[in-house]
């Protein structure tokens, strides 16, 4: 028995709509979007962390390991003129071969780049032979000159007392520890200016007792050399404004006096937001407190070495706020990259699973291991509001 027309037309519609849907559902993913690009207000309803979706390497080239290309003792190796560098005390040597042991497993192990350890007193011989031999490739042991450690002739210590005393009882963490301050200011800007760096180009900066957990099987260096990369983050947090109340306004001042500074495509927006925290905004006197979480940093070591950074930073060191406040490097570095640097030379390194405690960066991708996928952080709850990586996608994208 032939069926109408009609049924025979709308069983063929219902079967197409059918396939289609099926095609849609197994269809590979998108290119991921920016959550919150376009209209203001969508980034209160971003409740969906990036990192769920399933991610893998940034684009090519991509310098892999061909033969003996990266063997520690090739002299015509494919390495760059890179080194992984940690600034560490003694005490920390069990923390530091966990961080070690991590980056060599994930990545290092395949590439041998160099080890360059700082201290601002000597390596003890323990220290020297355990993170040897927790490498193939060369480690080397550097003092931080006296005066790029020492607190400068400038500060006032009385004044440095009280200042505690005030921002203490506002609970700025580590406010009374001075080294904290005198580490702050040479992570800030002094680092590159290492006799020992003199000819480094590139860095990976890793502190002791981090995790990484995904395994990387490209050259990250000279991924970007080859990208045209000034500097790669991986968390994107704001920061505690009692800490920064002068900074933004210095950098103010600094502008007004160097507009030529501020680069073309900066991300000024991304550093002024009060959309999305108005209150740390206002405490920061314009400044969002949003800043690239510096106990990672991939970086090209030309940018600090720029007159623009050095002037900045002596600006900010005569101001005297690593000391009378608490400013930190990583405030100071994201600043810095936010207006002297083109947004689309910053990147973020989503697919190198990472934790510094209490957040973390978990991609969704096959290689990770021990990383709960589009886990931000294992702390209480209230952490989670500490992740601002919605504003940088928002004004610089996923880059
Ligand atoms: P946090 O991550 O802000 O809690 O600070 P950390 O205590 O981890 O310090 C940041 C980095 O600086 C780590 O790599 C430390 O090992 C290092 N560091 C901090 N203070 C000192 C210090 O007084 N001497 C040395 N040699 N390293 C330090
Ligand atoms: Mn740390």
């Amino acid at each position: 028995m032939a069926l109408p027309k009609s049924i025979r037309i709308l069983a063929a519609a219902t079967l197409c709509i059918f396939f289609y849907m099926v095609v849609q559902i197994f269809k590979a993913p998108e290119s991921l979007e920016a959550p919150g690009t376009g209209k203001l207000g969508k980034l209160d309803k971003w409740t969906k962390d990036p990192q769920l979706d399933p991610s893998g390497e940034p684009p090519e080239p991509l310098r892999r390991v061909e033969g003996d290309n990266y063997e520690p003792n090739n002299p015509n190796s494919a390495r760059i003129n890179a080194t992984i560098l940690s600034l560490v005390r003694n005490e920390e040597l069990d923390d530091l071969l966990q961080s070690m042991n991590d980056l060599e497993r994930t990545w290092n192990h395949k590439f041998n780049y160099p080890w360059t350890f700082f201290n601002d007193v000597p390596f003890t011989d323990e220290f020297k032979k355990r993170t040897r031999a927790a490498t193939k490739a060369a480690v080397h042991y550097e003092i931080v000159p006296k005066e790029h450690w020492d607190v400068p002739s400038w500060i006032n210590m009385d004044l440095f007392g009280e200042s505690v005393s005030v921002l203490v009882e506002q609970k700025v963490q580590y406010m009374p520890k001075l080294s904290y301050h005198q580490m702050c200011r040479w992570n800030s800007g002094l680092f590159v200016k290492h006799p020992a760096l003199a000819n480094t180009q590139y860095y990976w900066r890793v502190e002791p007792k981090v995790h990484f957990f995904c395994d990387i099987d490209y050259d990250v260096f000279r991924w970007m050399q080859d990208h045209n990369k000034t500097y790669g983050f991986n968390i994107n947090i704001y920061d505690s404004p009692e800490s920064v109340t002068t900074l933004w306004p210095e950098t103010r001042k600094f502008m007004a006096d160097h507009p030529e500074y501020l680069k073309e495509n900066n991300a000024i927006e991304w550093l002024q937001d009060k959309e999305r925290r108005p209150g740390h905004n206002e405490l920061a006197h314009g400044y969002s407190t949003c800043h690239f979480w510096s106990n990672f940093e991939i970086g090209d070591m030309a940018f600090w070495r720029s007159q623009a950074y050095q002037d900045y930073f002596d600006h900010l060191d005569r101001a005297g706020g690593f000391f009378y406040e608490r400013w930190g490097d990583a405030p100071v570095h994201s600043i810095a990259l936010g207006l002297f640097e083109d947004k689309s030379k910053i990147h973020w390194f989503r697919d190198i699973g990472y934790q510094h405690i209490p957040f973390f960066n978990c991609p969704n991708n096959p290689k990770c291991k021990g990383c709960v996928t589009g886990r931000f952080t294992d702390g209480e709850a209230w952490l989670n509001q500490e992740d601002c990586r919605p504003l940088w996608f928002k004004y610089a994208g996923m880059d």
